[in-house]
């Protein structure tokens, strides 16, 4: 069997949301390398602060001014830090519970070694020189063995205060498509487009998931399909994505290929737009070097029987 196939996968966008009046604060505050909190009722201070009791889900919004020294309360070693976090040297995570304040932020604590860390230690904000109003205002924070710091009570009004912010999410990955899809990657390297048959149904799969939904039986027997298909179902895309170097408007849709009983995605190309309709028989056109069809365009055929194709839809 040959081997399963696997790749780096990143999956990242920028999340951009808006900031509630305690959260804006708190960033704005980060920005003039001043901390809030924010009091509960009962009398705790929350840091960092939210706009709900986490105990009674009362509102609250009373904001304090917390230190900006404090006692680490449990930490961890990053050995090998990754893209985007807090320090591209090893460092602790730790959570801090700041002087005046009675819960813990989580933040990085810039280290020498994991000797080097112990909760109960004494740490103080380092902060980042060029500060815009985000949790990254604290680079990170330090060992230190000097005095607790002063603090006043602060109303978190601030001359242009941060509204929202732009967070850069991103996940990185091992994918592995699996025996299944391995097979049909494997194939359409060679163009060719590789299904698989389930035992019981005898529907064929393309791509292969390697079992069958409707019967829970794994699928193994492969079954060649296509190269022509049929457009089963389409849309008119008319917004165009970043990083896609595809002029708007273009059809995308579900081609189920000769031979098999599902329709795959993609993009038509080689008619306009607008004369793109249900039936239309198309076929691959390669990317360059063969990997996978760039896009489908029509073969001249006349177009499919509606019979032919009203259960792939
Ligand atoms: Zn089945």
């Amino acid at each position: 069997m040959p081997e399963v196939l696997k790749a780096p996968l990143a999956v990242e966008f920028p999340f951009t949301r808006s900031l509630s009046p305690v959260q804006s604060a708190f960033l704005t505050g980060l920005r003039e390398r001043v901390i809030l909190g924010v009091r509960t009722r009962d009398g705790r201070t929350l840091v960092p602060p939210v706009e709900y009791d986490p105990v009674t889900a009362e509102e609250i919004g009373e904001l304090v001014h917390v230190g900006v020294t404090g006692t680490v309360t449990t930490w961890a070693w990053n050995h090998a830090p990754r893209r985007g976090q807090p320090l591209d040297t090893p460092f602790a995570w730790v959570l801090v519970k700041l002087d005046h304040a009675d819960t813990a932020l989580l933040h990085a604590l810039d280290a020498p070694g994991p000797d080097a860390v112990r909760t109960g230690m004494r740490v103080r904000v380092r902060w980042a020189e060029e500060r815009t109003g985000a949790i990254t205002d604290i680079a990170c924070f330090e060992p230190y063995d000097g005095r607790d710091s002063e603090v006043t009570v602060n109303a978190g009004e601030f001359e242009d205060p941060v509204h929202g912010i732009v967070a850069q999410a991103r996940l990185d990955y091992t994918y592995s498509p699996g025996r299944a899809q391995t097979a049909y990657i494997n194939a359409l390297a060679e163009r060719r487009a590789v299904g698989e048959r389930c035992p019981s149904c005898r529907k064929v799969y393309v791509p292969p998931r390697g079992a069958c939904p409707t019967c829970g039986v794994a699928t193994a027997e492969q079954v060649e399909v296509g190269p022509s298909g049929t457009v089963t179902t389409f849309c008119i895309v008319n917004i165009k994505a970043k990083n896609l170097d595809i002029e708007v408007p273009y059809v995308y849709a579900h081609i189920a290929l000769d031979g098999a009983d599902l329709a795959l995605h993609g993009r038509i190309g080689g008619i306009p737009y607008d004369q793109v309709r249900m039936g239309l028989r198309v076929e691959p056109v390669w990317t360059e070097g063969g990997g996978y069809p760039d896009h489908y365009r029509p073969t001249g055929e006349p177009d499919a029987e509606y019979d032919t194709y009203k259960e792939l839809l």
